[in-house]
Protein backbone atom coordinates (compact mmCIF):
# COMPACT_ATOMS: atom_id res chain seq x y z
CA UNK A 1 0.00 0.00 0.00
CA UNK A 2 1.48 3.31 -0.84
CA UNK A 3 1.10 6.08 1.29
CA UNK A 4 -0.78 9.25 0.51
CA UNK A 5 3.01 11.11 0.31
CA UNK A 6 4.01 8.79 -2.05
CA UNK A 7 0.76 8.96 -4.11
CA UNK A 8 1.47 13.03 -4.00
CA UNK A 9 4.86 13.46 -4.62
CA UNK A 10 4.47 11.52 -7.71
CA UNK A 11 1.52 13.52 -8.92
CA UNK A 12 3.97 16.52 -8.27
CA UNK A 13 6.80 15.11 -10.02
CA UNK A 14 4.12 14.48 -12.80
CA UNK A 15 3.32 18.50 -13.56
CA UNK A 16 4.84 20.75 -11.56
CA UNK A 17 8.74 21.60 -12.09
CA UNK A 18 9.69 23.05 -8.95
CA UNK A 19 12.34 26.39 -8.75
CA UNK A 20 16.36 24.97 -7.65
CA UNK A 21 15.92 21.31 -7.88
CA UNK A 22 16.88 19.11 -9.95
CA UNK A 23 13.56 17.19 -11.00
CA UNK A 24 15.29 13.49 -11.76
CA UNK A 25 16.07 12.88 -8.16
CA UNK A 26 13.42 15.39 -6.79
CA UNK A 27 11.08 12.53 -5.49
CA UNK A 28 13.84 10.52 -4.36
CA UNK A 29 14.99 13.55 -1.73
CA UNK A 30 11.93 12.98 0.04
CA UNK A 31 9.90 16.43 -0.43
CA UNK A 32 7.53 17.03 2.06
CA UNK A 33 3.94 17.28 0.76
CA UNK A 34 2.19 20.78 2.37
CA UNK A 35 -1.39 19.68 3.16
CA UNK A 36 -1.89 22.82 5.87
CA UNK A 37 -0.28 24.42 8.53
CA UNK A 38 -0.80 25.87 12.54
CA UNK A 39 1.47 28.19 14.03
CA UNK A 40 4.75 27.22 12.99
CA UNK A 41 4.18 23.77 12.22
CA UNK A 42 3.71 22.56 8.28
CA UNK A 43 1.49 19.32 8.46
CA UNK A 44 2.36 17.08 5.05
CA UNK A 45 -0.63 15.12 3.38
CA UNK A 46 0.00 12.11 5.92
CA UNK A 47 -0.66 14.40 8.94
CA UNK A 48 3.23 14.68 9.69
CA UNK A 49 4.33 17.70 11.38
CA UNK A 50 7.16 19.43 10.79
CA UNK A 51 8.43 22.64 12.53
CA UNK A 52 9.46 25.32 10.10
CA UNK A 53 12.89 26.28 10.99
CA UNK A 54 13.13 28.04 7.38
CA UNK A 55 10.00 30.16 7.63
CA UNK A 56 9.31 28.56 3.97
CA UNK A 57 12.13 29.90 2.41
CA UNK A 58 12.59 32.96 4.97
CA UNK A 59 9.25 34.19 3.96
CA UNK A 60 6.89 33.77 6.82
CA UNK A 61 7.19 35.89 10.12
CA UNK A 62 4.44 35.45 12.96
CA UNK A 63 3.42 31.75 11.73
CA UNK A 64 1.78 29.80 9.32
CA UNK A 65 -2.31 29.88 9.60
CA UNK A 66 -2.62 33.34 11.52
CA UNK A 67 -6.20 33.99 12.46
CA UNK A 68 -5.21 38.36 12.23
CA UNK A 69 -4.48 37.42 8.69
CA UNK A 70 -6.59 35.17 7.29
CA UNK A 71 -9.18 37.72 8.59
CA UNK A 72 -7.65 40.44 7.17
CA UNK A 73 -7.52 38.35 3.64
CA UNK A 74 -11.48 37.13 4.01
CA UNK A 75 -12.38 40.86 4.43
CA UNK A 76 -10.44 42.43 1.73
CA UNK A 77 -12.33 39.09 -0.41
CA UNK A 78 -15.41 41.06 0.59
CA UNK A 79 -14.70 43.93 -1.30
CA UNK A 80 -12.32 43.37 -3.94
CA UNK A 81 -9.39 40.64 -4.51
CA UNK A 82 -7.15 42.66 -7.41
CA UNK A 83 -7.46 46.21 -9.32
CA UNK A 84 -4.52 47.93 -11.69
CA UNK A 85 -2.46 50.29 -10.16
CA UNK A 86 -1.42 51.36 -13.91
CA UNK A 87 -3.11 55.04 -13.77
CA UNK A 88 -5.21 54.18 -10.77
CA UNK A 89 -5.16 53.37 -7.29
CA UNK A 90 -7.02 51.05 -4.68
CA UNK A 91 -8.09 52.27 -1.24
CA UNK A 92 -6.01 49.13 0.73
CA UNK A 93 -2.87 49.70 -1.15
CA UNK A 94 -2.69 53.37 -0.24
CA UNK A 95 -3.31 52.61 3.28
CA UNK A 96 -0.49 49.69 3.20
CA UNK A 97 1.75 52.53 1.85
CA UNK A 98 0.84 55.12 4.59
CA UNK A 99 1.28 52.76 6.97
CA UNK A 100 4.73 51.57 5.63
CA UNK A 101 6.25 54.93 5.12
CA UNK A 102 7.12 56.07 8.36
CA UNK A 103 8.63 52.31 9.52
CA UNK A 104 10.95 52.42 6.57
CA UNK A 105 14.51 54.25 6.67
CA UNK A 106 14.11 56.01 3.18
CA UNK A 107 13.48 59.83 3.16
CA UNK A 108 9.99 60.96 2.71
CA UNK A 109 9.36 57.09 0.61
CA UNK A 110 6.83 56.46 -2.73
CA UNK A 111 6.03 52.99 -3.34
CA UNK A 112 6.12 51.07 -6.22
CA UNK A 113 4.47 47.52 -5.92
CA UNK A 114 5.80 44.47 -7.91
CA UNK A 115 5.51 40.46 -6.76
CA UNK A 116 8.69 39.45 -6.17
CA UNK A 117 12.26 40.22 -4.76
CA UNK A 118 13.60 39.78 -7.94
CA UNK A 119 11.42 42.75 -9.69
CA UNK A 120 11.67 44.87 -6.51
CA UNK A 121 15.42 45.09 -7.39
CA UNK A 122 15.22 44.80 -10.84
CA UNK A 123 13.12 48.10 -10.78
CA UNK A 124 15.50 49.80 -8.80
CA UNK A 125 18.25 48.79 -10.80
CA UNK A 126 15.91 51.02 -14.03
CA UNK A 127 14.95 54.13 -11.50
CA UNK A 128 18.33 54.22 -10.63
CA UNK A 129 19.75 53.99 -14.36
CA UNK A 130 17.11 56.34 -15.25
CA UNK A 131 17.59 59.03 -12.31
CA UNK A 132 20.83 60.41 -13.80
CA UNK A 133 19.54 60.53 -17.72
CA UNK A 134 16.57 62.30 -16.74
CA UNK A 135 18.36 65.13 -14.74
CA UNK A 136 20.56 64.99 -18.43
CA UNK A 137 23.57 63.41 -16.95
CA UNK A 138 25.03 61.17 -18.96
CA UNK A 139 27.80 58.05 -18.28
CA UNK A 140 26.06 57.01 -15.02
CA UNK A 141 25.41 53.50 -16.78
CA UNK A 142 27.63 51.00 -14.09
CA UNK A 143 26.37 49.38 -10.96
CA UNK A 144 28.96 48.50 -7.97
CA UNK A 145 27.66 45.44 -6.48
CA UNK A 146 29.66 42.59 -4.09
CA UNK A 147 31.56 39.62 -4.18
CA UNK A 148 28.75 36.44 -3.08
CA UNK A 149 25.63 38.58 -3.76
CA UNK A 150 21.97 37.51 -4.34
CA UNK A 151 19.85 39.46 -5.70
CA UNK A 152 17.09 37.01 -7.39
CA UNK A 153 17.11 35.16 -10.61
CA UNK A 154 15.99 37.73 -13.23
CA UNK A 155 18.68 38.66 -15.71
CA UNK A 156 19.22 41.72 -14.36
CA UNK A 157 19.11 40.56 -11.25
CA UNK A 158 21.91 37.88 -11.79
CA UNK A 159 23.72 40.73 -13.44
CA UNK A 160 24.15 42.15 -9.77
CA UNK A 161 24.49 38.66 -8.51
CA UNK A 162 27.49 37.29 -8.10
CA UNK A 163 26.94 34.34 -9.86
CA UNK A 164 27.42 30.85 -8.78
CA UNK A 165 24.21 28.70 -7.89
CA UNK A 166 25.00 27.21 -11.36
CA UNK A 167 23.86 30.57 -12.88
CA UNK A 168 27.72 31.07 -14.76
CA UNK A 169 26.45 29.41 -18.00
CA UNK A 170 24.10 32.91 -18.20
CA UNK A 171 27.10 35.18 -18.07
CA UNK A 172 26.81 36.12 -21.82
CA UNK A 173 23.15 37.28 -20.66
CA UNK A 174 24.71 39.62 -18.08
CA UNK A 175 26.01 43.21 -17.84
CA UNK A 176 28.87 43.81 -16.74
CA UNK A 177 29.29 45.66 -13.24
CA UNK A 178 32.24 46.96 -10.91
CA UNK A 179 32.31 43.91 -8.18
CA UNK A 180 34.02 44.78 -4.38
CA UNK A 181 34.79 42.11 -2.38
CA UNK A 182 31.76 40.28 -0.22
CA UNK A 183 30.98 39.93 3.73
CA UNK A 184 33.67 37.39 3.55
CA UNK A 185 36.41 39.55 3.12
CA UNK A 186 36.99 41.86 6.46
CA UNK A 187 38.30 44.51 4.11
CA UNK A 188 35.28 44.28 1.61
CA UNK A 189 33.95 48.01 3.01
CA UNK A 190 37.47 49.79 2.10
CA UNK A 191 37.58 48.53 -1.25
CA UNK A 192 34.13 49.22 -1.92
CA UNK A 193 34.80 52.54 -0.32
CA UNK A 194 38.08 53.05 -2.99
CA UNK A 195 35.75 51.85 -5.90
CA UNK A 196 33.12 54.22 -5.01
CA UNK A 197 36.15 56.61 -4.98
CA UNK A 198 37.65 56.00 -8.45
CA UNK A 199 34.24 54.72 -10.35
CA UNK A 200 31.80 57.67 -9.37
CA UNK A 201 31.59 59.36 -12.50
CA UNK A 202 30.35 56.39 -14.05
CA UNK A 203 28.08 55.23 -11.56
CA UNK A 204 24.14 54.96 -11.40
CA UNK A 205 24.35 53.14 -8.09
CA UNK A 206 25.85 50.75 -5.27
CA UNK A 207 23.54 47.58 -4.47
CA UNK A 208 24.19 46.23 -1.28
CA UNK A 209 22.19 43.62 1.41
CA UNK A 210 22.66 45.69 4.48
CA UNK A 211 24.22 43.78 7.09
CA UNK A 212 23.93 39.95 5.75
CA UNK A 213 24.18 38.41 2.63
CA UNK A 214 21.81 35.73 2.73
CA UNK A 215 21.66 33.29 -0.01
CA UNK A 216 25.76 32.86 -0.16
CA UNK A 217 25.73 31.19 2.83
CA UNK A 218 24.91 34.26 5.55
CA UNK A 219 28.08 36.16 5.32
CA UNK A 220 27.43 38.74 8.00
CA UNK A 221 29.59 42.45 8.66
CA UNK A 222 28.94 44.90 11.24
CA UNK A 223 26.91 47.79 11.06
CA UNK A 224 30.21 50.65 10.61
CA UNK A 225 31.29 48.73 7.45
CA UNK A 226 27.83 49.26 5.93
CA UNK A 227 27.50 53.22 6.90
CA UNK A 228 31.15 53.90 5.79
CA UNK A 229 30.04 52.78 1.92
CA UNK A 230 27.12 54.94 2.87
CA UNK A 231 28.70 57.74 3.59
CA UNK A 232 31.15 57.20 0.46
CA UNK A 233 27.74 57.00 -1.69
CA UNK A 234 26.51 60.33 -0.38
CA UNK A 235 30.10 61.91 -0.49
CA UNK A 236 30.59 60.84 -4.18
CA UNK A 237 26.57 61.36 -5.40
CA UNK A 238 26.23 57.82 -5.68
CA UNK A 239 22.76 56.33 -5.31
CA UNK A 240 22.85 53.42 -2.78
CA UNK A 241 20.14 50.63 -3.42
CA UNK A 242 19.53 49.02 -0.19
CA UNK A 243 18.07 45.10 -0.93
CA UNK A 244 16.49 43.94 2.35
CA UNK A 245 14.03 41.60 0.64
CA UNK A 246 15.73 38.74 2.93
CA UNK A 247 16.95 41.12 6.13
CA UNK A 248 13.46 43.08 6.29
CA UNK A 249 10.61 42.52 8.33
CA UNK A 250 12.35 42.33 11.51
CA UNK A 251 14.79 38.92 10.33
CA UNK A 252 17.81 40.70 11.68
CA UNK A 253 16.78 42.38 15.27
CA UNK A 254 15.58 45.71 14.00
CA UNK A 255 12.26 45.98 11.38
CA UNK A 256 14.76 46.96 8.85
CA UNK A 257 18.81 45.73 8.58
CA UNK A 258 19.46 49.55 7.12
CA UNK A 259 18.08 50.85 10.68
CA UNK A 260 21.13 48.71 12.71
CA UNK A 261 23.36 50.52 10.30
CA UNK A 262 22.33 53.96 10.81
CA UNK A 263 21.83 54.36 6.87
CA UNK A 264 19.06 55.60 4.64
CA UNK A 265 19.31 54.39 1.14
CA UNK A 266 18.20 56.18 -1.73
CA UNK A 267 16.63 52.91 -2.82
CA UNK A 268 15.28 49.93 -1.16
CA UNK A 269 13.97 46.79 -2.15
CA UNK A 270 11.40 44.45 0.16
CA UNK A 271 9.61 41.44 -0.36
CA UNK A 272 9.56 38.21 1.30
CA UNK A 273 8.15 39.30 4.36
CA UNK A 274 6.32 42.26 3.37
CA UNK A 275 2.84 39.74 3.77
CA UNK A 276 4.00 37.77 6.77
CA UNK A 277 4.61 35.22 4.45
CA UNK A 278 1.00 35.01 2.97
CA UNK A 279 1.25 36.62 -1.18
CA UNK A 280 3.41 37.24 -3.38
CA UNK A 281 4.11 41.28 -3.13
CA UNK A 282 7.43 43.01 -3.13
CA UNK A 283 8.17 47.06 -3.74
CA UNK A 284 10.63 49.46 -4.60
CA UNK A 285 11.22 52.36 -2.15
CA UNK A 286 12.51 55.27 -3.31
CA UNK A 287 13.60 58.66 -1.59
CA UNK A 288 11.75 61.93 -2.45
CA UNK A 289 15.04 63.13 -4.55
CA UNK A 290 15.07 59.77 -6.43
CA UNK A 291 10.80 60.16 -6.84
CA UNK A 292 11.08 63.94 -7.76
CA UNK A 293 13.50 63.21 -11.15
CA UNK A 294 11.05 61.39 -12.59
CA UNK A 295 8.17 64.50 -12.73
CA UNK A 296 7.70 66.29 -15.65
CA UNK A 297 4.56 66.64 -18.43
CA UNK A 298 1.70 63.88 -19.01
CA UNK A 299 3.44 61.40 -21.17
CA UNK A 300 7.19 62.34 -20.94
CA UNK A 301 9.96 60.91 -21.39
CA UNK A 302 10.45 61.33 -17.46
CA UNK A 303 8.19 58.94 -16.65
CA UNK A 304 8.96 55.49 -15.60
CA UNK A 305 7.17 53.20 -18.24
CA UNK A 306 7.92 50.23 -15.57
CA UNK A 307 4.36 48.04 -14.04
CA UNK A 308 3.72 44.73 -13.43
CA UNK A 309 0.21 43.22 -13.99
CA UNK A 310 -0.39 42.65 -10.37
CA UNK A 311 1.12 45.13 -8.58
CA UNK A 312 -0.10 46.57 -5.33
CA UNK A 313 -2.49 43.42 -5.86
CA UNK A 314 -5.61 44.27 -2.66
CA UNK A 315 -5.37 41.25 -1.23
CA UNK A 316 -1.94 41.13 -0.38
CA UNK A 317 -2.24 44.87 0.69
CA UNK A 318 -4.85 44.05 3.25
CA UNK A 319 -2.70 41.51 4.51
CA UNK A 320 0.66 43.22 4.44
CA UNK A 321 -1.39 46.30 6.56
CA UNK A 322 -2.59 43.83 9.16
CA UNK A 323 0.97 42.13 9.47
CA UNK A 324 2.78 45.55 10.26
CA UNK A 325 -0.02 46.23 12.48
CA UNK A 326 0.30 42.79 14.56
CA UNK A 327 4.59 43.27 14.65
CA UNK A 328 3.47 45.78 16.91
CA UNK A 329 0.99 44.41 18.83
CA UNK A 330 2.91 41.67 19.42
CA UNK A 331 6.31 43.02 19.84
CA UNK A 332 7.69 40.61 17.74
CA UNK A 333 11.55 42.36 17.60
CA UNK A 334 11.81 41.64 21.30
CA UNK A 335 11.76 38.13 20.92
CA UNK A 336 13.99 37.60 18.26
CA UNK A 337 16.38 39.36 20.33
CA UNK A 338 15.58 37.23 23.03
CA UNK A 339 15.08 34.29 20.54
CA UNK A 340 18.48 34.95 18.61
CA UNK A 341 20.36 35.18 21.53
CA UNK A 342 19.22 31.96 22.97
CA UNK A 343 20.03 30.18 19.53
CA UNK A 344 23.23 32.02 19.49
CA UNK A 345 24.54 30.43 22.90
CA UNK A 346 22.99 27.44 22.03
CA UNK A 347 24.52 26.70 19.01
CA UNK A 348 27.83 27.88 19.82
CA UNK A 349 27.85 24.95 22.84
CA UNK A 350 26.40 22.58 20.35
CA UNK A 351 29.65 23.23 18.45
CA UNK A 352 32.27 22.72 21.01
CA UNK A 353 32.31 19.27 20.85
CA UNK A 354 31.60 18.51 17.43
CA UNK A 355 34.41 19.24 14.80
CA UNK A 356 31.99 18.66 12.13
CA UNK A 357 30.38 22.10 12.42
CA UNK A 358 32.91 25.41 11.05
CA UNK A 359 31.96 28.67 11.26
CA UNK A 360 28.61 29.88 12.79
CA UNK A 361 27.55 33.37 11.70
CA UNK A 362 23.93 34.91 12.64
CA UNK A 363 22.74 38.47 12.36
CA UNK A 364 19.06 38.25 14.80
CA UNK A 365 17.35 35.36 13.83
CA UNK A 366 19.41 34.76 10.57
CA UNK A 367 21.76 32.26 11.04
CA UNK A 368 24.19 29.84 8.85
CA UNK A 369 25.92 27.22 10.62
CA UNK A 370 29.02 25.86 8.37
CA UNK A 371 29.66 22.69 8.24
CA UNK A 372 33.36 21.49 8.05
CA UNK A 373 33.21 18.29 5.49
CA UNK A 374 36.81 16.71 5.33
CA UNK A 375 36.17 16.27 1.15
CA UNK A 376 34.12 18.12 -0.79
CA UNK A 377 31.44 15.39 -2.07
CA UNK A 378 30.17 14.06 1.19
CA UNK A 379 27.09 16.42 0.52
CA UNK A 380 26.70 16.83 4.52
CA UNK A 381 24.57 19.82 4.26
CA UNK A 382 21.63 18.26 2.05
CA UNK A 383 22.32 15.16 4.20
CA UNK A 384 22.17 16.71 7.80
CA UNK A 385 19.00 18.45 6.79
CA UNK A 386 17.29 15.72 5.28
CA UNK A 387 18.13 13.96 9.02
CA UNK A 388 16.47 17.10 10.95
CA UNK A 389 13.58 16.73 8.35
CA UNK A 390 13.30 12.97 8.99
CA UNK A 391 13.24 14.15 12.92
CA UNK A 392 10.46 16.72 12.40
CA UNK A 393 12.02 20.04 11.50
CA UNK A 394 12.30 21.26 8.27
CA UNK A 395 15.85 22.75 7.01
CA UNK A 396 17.38 23.38 4.10
CA UNK A 397 21.18 24.08 3.48
CA UNK A 398 23.05 26.76 1.11
CA UNK A 399 25.69 24.17 0.06
CA UNK A 400 27.49 22.67 3.18
CA UNK A 401 25.90 25.71 5.31
CA UNK A 402 22.88 24.46 7.63
CA UNK A 403 20.43 27.46 7.37
CA UNK A 404 18.39 28.50 10.09
CA UNK A 405 15.60 30.73 9.69
CA UNK A 406 13.00 30.10 12.52
CA UNK A 407 9.59 32.11 12.09
CA UNK A 408 9.99 35.03 14.42
CA UNK A 409 7.45 34.45 16.85
CA UNK A 410 9.27 30.98 17.77
CA UNK A 411 9.37 30.08 21.76
CA UNK A 412 11.96 29.12 23.41
CA UNK A 413 11.17 25.33 23.74
CA UNK A 414 11.36 25.74 20.06
CA UNK A 415 14.80 26.95 19.70
CA UNK A 416 15.71 24.43 22.08
CA UNK A 417 14.46 21.61 19.56
CA UNK A 418 15.78 23.18 16.66
CA UNK A 419 19.76 23.07 17.99
CA UNK A 420 18.67 19.25 19.39
CA UNK A 421 17.19 18.49 16.33
CA UNK A 422 20.24 19.78 14.32
CA UNK A 423 23.06 18.25 16.79
CA UNK A 424 21.66 14.74 16.36
CA UNK A 425 21.34 14.81 12.86
CA UNK A 426 25.10 16.16 12.98
CA UNK A 427 25.73 13.42 14.37
CA UNK A 428 24.12 10.39 12.60
CA UNK A 429 25.52 11.87 9.58
CA UNK A 430 29.20 13.48 10.01
CA UNK A 431 31.13 10.56 10.96
CA UNK A 432 34.89 10.18 9.95
C1 LIG B 1 15.15 36.14 -2.02
C2 LIG B 1 15.92 37.36 -2.38
C3 LIG B 1 15.65 38.09 -3.55
C4 LIG B 1 14.67 37.60 -4.60
O1 LIG B 1 13.37 37.59 -4.13
P1 LIG B 1 12.28 36.68 -4.90
O2 LIG B 1 10.98 37.04 -4.26
O3 LIG B 1 12.68 35.25 -4.65
O4 LIG B 1 12.37 37.04 -6.34
C5 LIG B 1 16.35 39.25 -3.76
N1 LIG B 1 17.27 39.69 -2.90
C6 LIG B 1 17.57 39.02 -1.77
C7 LIG B 1 18.59 39.58 -0.84
C8 LIG B 1 16.93 37.82 -1.48
O5 LIG B 1 17.25 37.12 -0.39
Amino acid sequence: MTSAHERWAARDAAVVWHGFTQMSSYVDNQPIIVESAEGRELIDVDGRRYLDAISSLWVTTLGHHVPELDQAAREQLDRVAHSTMLGNGNRITIELAEALAPRVPVAEPHFLFASDGAAAVEQALKIAFQFWTNQGISGRTRYLALGGAYHGDTIGAISVGAGGFGTDMFDPLRFSVLRAPGYDDAAWAEAAVAMIAAHAHELAAVVIEPLVQGAVGMWVTNPESVERVAAACREHDVLLIADEVATGFGRTGTLFASEQCGIRPDIMCIGKGLTGGYLAMAATVASRRVYEAFLGPDLSEMTLYHGHSFSGNALAAAVGLRHLQLFDELDVLVNVRERGAQLGARLAEMATDRAAVGSIRRRGLMTGVELAPPADDLRWGRRVCAAAVRRGVLLRPLGDVVVIMPILTTTADEIDRIVDVLAESIDEICVG
